[in-house]
């Protein structure tokens, strides 16, 4: 079953060596050893091999990409990011911040294979000059964590029955399940229940991450993430939050019971883009399992507390999913082939949906971006915040919606907004000072752009505006939060 893995070929002997010398080299040096490699099509990586076909891939599109590292895991294997942007190692205002996450559960190996075809795949395109890879690349800024758990690979890697694939290798080095071991923010969240984003970590949070989990969140923390998904195996299906329950469990911890988030119909939109644009996902029939369009509430399956998923959403900025993409967690590598054109075209799809929803600038009276502005849609009880250069983008399904920017020191501004199918819409924000402000008698509560500089079809909220009655009385300054609770 798993002999593909396990029975070396020819061609791999170059690599089994490296395997061998594991603790010698160093990147430069697999850098140049790489050049002695044959290309690696549809196999299983071992560690050393994994960095190698990064490597090829910067090698082979230097200006398009960048290889770092967010950390080490428990064994001190690096948790290396391959980043894909026409300006790598850059934030560029405006272009989103996206990533795909791999073999989280060390022994679920078709993500850390498939994002390993995708990089090469995204370069070899580019260099082709193919228009859609093209345009992907120069409007987003693309990272990918083939491996979050290495060392469970490596465990998963020397087993040789399917049987024990199926557990051995899950958890870290230190025995620990990475998709438990993010703090619990529901926790915090039944507590303040107007209020799920951007919520804050206990002090001490750092002591119950593990390592792997540690630098991961440092990296949530360090980019303005977008939108992800995270990859697993064992089924086929798109997972989409909350994966806890939200309700006591009354039937012990795996009662099944939908918790959704105040974006449940933009999640589920994003899991079927997935399901839909995948060769059978969407079939909704697979492994014995029935999933309705090929997707699922992560909590109606069952519930789980301290997922990525749900930290994530709470947070960050960042919308993830979850997808479970093969019956086996560690499929032979003579389905490696099947699997990649069936999941090739759910994978941009799902990338190019970061280009949804609205995005813009805060400024501040000198056109200088508003850093942690927070952008609030009336009627969704879930805020996202800008960037370190004012940047925001708040995904959101087509329709109109009122969007208010507001930041401390600046009187609150809200525009109506119409959201297209295609194009992201641009909306900028022009935050007034409170102590310079326009007297604002008469009109209490919003407070208008001095010039609109957005492209989009969007229009200031005027006395003529449908949207006067809700926003024109101090006592709905802000409904959401009152009349919204999650
Ligand atoms: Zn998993």
């Amino acid at each position: 079953m798993v002999s593909g893995r396990v029975v070396w070929t020819g061609r791999q002997a170059g690599a089994e060596s490296l395997h061998h010398m594991a603790g010698l080299f160093n990147l430069g040096l697999l850098s140049v050893l790489m050049h002695l490699a044959l290309p690696l099509d549809f196999q299983h990586h071992r560690y050393n091999e994994l960095v190698k076909a990064l490597l090829g891939v910067q090698r082979d599109c230097p200006f398009i990409s960048h290889l770092y590292s967010i950390g080490r895991s428990a064994q001190g294997r690096h948790l290396y990011v391959l980043e894909l942007s026409d300006n790598p190692g850059l934030h560029e205002l405006l272009e989103p911040e996206f990533k795909y996450v791999g073999n989280m559960h060390g022994n679920e190996v078709l993500g850390r294979e498939l994002l390993i075809q995708l990089a090469q795949y995204l370069c070899e395109e580019y260099n082709l000059r193919n228009p859609r890879i093209t345009h992907l690349i120069h409007q987003t800024r693309i990272h990918i964590l083939p491996s979050m758990n290495p060392d469970g690979y490596e465990v998963a890697a020397d087993q040789v029955t399917e049987a024990n694939i199926y557990l051995t290798g899950r958890a870290n080095a230190r025995g620990v399940d990475l998709n438990r071991n993010f703090p619990d923010l529901h926790v915090a969240l039944q507590k303040q229940k107007n209020r799920n984003h951007h919520m804050s970590l206990a002090p001490n949070w750092q002591e119950q991450a593990e390592q792997e989990t540690y630098a991961v969140i440092r990296w949530l923390q360090s980019y303005n993430f977008v939108l992800s998904a995270n990859m697993h195996g064992g089924a086929v299906v798109a997972n989409y939050p909350f994966d806890k329950a939200q309700q006591p469990y009354g039937r012990g911890p795996y009662r099944a019971t939908t918790s959704v988030t105040p974006d449940h119909k933009l999640f589920q939109k994003l899991a079927k883009v997935y399901s839909y644009s995948h060769g059978w996902m969407h079939s909704g029939a697979n492994c014995g399992d029935y999933f309705p369009e090929g997707i699922t509430n992560g909590a109606s399956w069952y519930s789980l507390s301290r997922g990525m998923q749900d930290f994530n959403y709470l947070h960050t900025n960042c919308f993830e999913i979850t997808l479970e993409l093969s019956c086996k967690k560690f499929p032979p590598e003579s389905e490696l082939q099947r699997e990649w054109y069936g999941n090739r075209e759910a994978l941009l799809t799902f990338m190019e949906e970061v280009h949804k929803g609205i995005k813009g600038m805060v400024l501040d009276e000198n056109n200088n971006g508003i850093s942690k502005a927070t952008i609030s849609v009336f009627g969704i009880n879930h805020d996202v915040t800008s960037g370190i250069g004012g940047d925001y983008f708040r995904l959101l399904l087509p329709g109109k919606y009122v969007v208010t920017a507001s930041a401390p020191g600046y009187q609150d501004q809200a525009i109506l907004v119409d959201v297209g199918t295609d194009e992201p819409t641009r909306v900028d924000f022009h935050l007034v000072p409170k102590a310079v402000a326009p007297s604002t008698t008469g009109m209490p509560t919003i407070s208008l752009p001095p010039v609109t500089t957005s492209r989009a079809p969007l229009r200031r909220v005027g006395p003529e505006s449908a949207w006067e009655g809700p926003l024109m009385s101090r006592k709905h300054r802000r409904p959401r939060r009152r009349l919204r609770g999650h």
